[in-house]
């Protein structure tokens, strides 16, 4: 069959590696996809912009397609998926009106109060003097939250009422984050580990993947602003079996429940960000597709064929599906631009990924990169994600290093603590 798949990250490069791999593929476009994308076997990338959903339906159209799978939120929050559906192309991903758990956080929040899901206490306000006393009534730490998608930046963590009261203004007076600052989610400040759970959902049943954990801060021990995400690991330790299965029936399916009981049905990927408390896991955010950079150790974890589970969820017969896992741990650096999450140069010339993925076990995903002339140049903050699967997490981090030691480009950086917390638990 043929398959296109929407996106140009990291996710979108280990999604076509993944899809390509099965017998099922016969060739994978991507839109627009990168340099990783552009040298993969049975892939190609096709030159259409992930908004672009007129071009994206004839190009599926004229081609033939049997399946597309996308990777970020917007599209599907713009509703990509409807249109496709409309014009009678099968298509992997939750509709608009489900996509809102990830658009809208106060949407998420009232659903996850209305299914009972553990998270935060929190309160939404659509003015800044209501929100303002608010914050003054509750003191800090407190969290401000931007409703509407803001690319991971809409949220601040404030450690003082000043803080909390400065992102207010950010968001209603300066409006830096437009309609997506129209309203605003206050909560409570959670305390506890962070960890990331995917599933599955033909929109009745949940087919949990395996745990992983993000690295959001930039430098190593979680110092410096938040990233897209600086490296991931699965599984997380964190989440030990009971908090799994804790999540999988107390989180995952209240909210495919509630969803159905609004007449939403949700096909695709749910993807809660939790927060491990005293109290058990709470959810921080639910994001309607696979995460980046948690999807590129979790589909090196993958043992089966990824169509059929793809497949199932859209044709609403999951129930039947099983899904092999190998046994070890996996884990993936992300190299990053200098400069990056600020401002960082991109075209410089990338060596070396050949032989890093000479090594065990190891393969590198590309994210911010693109081919010129043969060569491939950096063209993104995070540019590439070395990827690799060993025995145990400590094996896993080791070898991964090493692999990260064969690459280079100018001014190049990354975390070298990813996967310690981890270790520190195990041990
Ligand atoms: P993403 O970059 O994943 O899109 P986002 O902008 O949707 O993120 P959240 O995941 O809700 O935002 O929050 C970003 C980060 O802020 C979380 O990863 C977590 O570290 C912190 N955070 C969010 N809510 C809370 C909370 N209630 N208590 C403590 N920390 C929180």
């Amino acid at each position: 069959m043929k398959v296109l798949v929407v996106g140009s990250g990291g996710r979108e490069h280990a999604l076509s590696w993944k899809i390509a791999q099965s017998n099922l593929a016969e060739k994978v476009f991507v839109a627009p996809g990168n340099a990783g994308t552009a040298l993969e076997e049975k892939c190609e990338n096709v030159d259409i912009n992930a908004n672009d959903f007129d071009s994206l339906i004839s190009f599926a159209k004229n081609e033939k397609i049997d399946l597309t799978v996308v990777g970020p939120e917007d599209p599907l929050a713009k509703g990509i998926v409807d249109e496709f559906e409309k014009n009678g192309l099968k298509i992997f991903g939750p509709k608009k009106d489900a996509a809102m758990i990830e658009a809208s956080k106060a949407f998420a929040k009232e659903i996850m109060f209305s299914a009972g899901i553990p998270t935060a206490e929190y309160k939404e306000f659509s003015e800044f003097d209501a929100a303002k006393k608010y914050v003054e009534e509750k003191g800090a730490p407190i969290v401000v939250k931007a409703d509407g998608l803001a690319a991971g930046k809409g949220v601040t963590v404030a450690k003082t009422i000043e803080e909390a009261i400065s992102a207010l203004k950010e968001i209603f007076i300066d409006k830096v984050f437009g309609k997506s600052g129209e309203k605003v989610v206050i909560e409570e400040f959670l305390e506890g580990e962070e960890a990331s759970y995917l599933a599955f959902t033909d929109g009745k049943h949940v087919l949990p993947l395996v745990s992983s954990q993000d690295h959001k801060p930039v430098y190593d021990n979680d110092e410096g602003p938040n990233t897209g995400g600086m490296g991931a690991y699965s599984p997380a330790p964190v989440v030990t079996d009971e908090i799994f299965s804790f999540t999988t029936e107390n989180i995952a399916k209240p909210l495919i429940n509630e969803l159905n009981k609004r007449g939403i049905v949700y096909k695709g990927i749910i993807y809660a960000g939790l927060m491990i408390t005293q109290d058990g896991p709470k959810v921080l955010e639910f994001n309607c597709r696979f995460g980046d950079p948690e999807t590129q150790p979790v589909l090196y974890k993958m043992r089966s064929d990824i169509i059929p589970i793809i497949l199932s969820a859209v044709d609403g017969n999951l129930s039947s599906v099983n899904v092999e896992w190998y046994d070890d741990a996996t884990i993936c650096v992300v190299l990053a631009s200098g400069g990056y999450p600020k401002s960082y140069k991109k075209g410089y010339e990338i060596t070396g990924i050949e032989d890093a993925e000479k090594l065990e076990n190891i393969k590198v995903f590309h994210a911010g990169t693109k081919l010129e002339n043969n060569k491939v140049l950096t063209n993104g903050g995070r540019v590439l994600g070395v990827t690799c699967r060993a025995k145990d997490l400590k094996t896993a981090i080791d070898n991964v290093y090493k692999a990260v030691e064969k690459i280079h480009f100018k001014d190049m950086h990354f975390r070298k603590d990813i996967g310690a917390k981890a270790l520190r638990r195990l041990s």
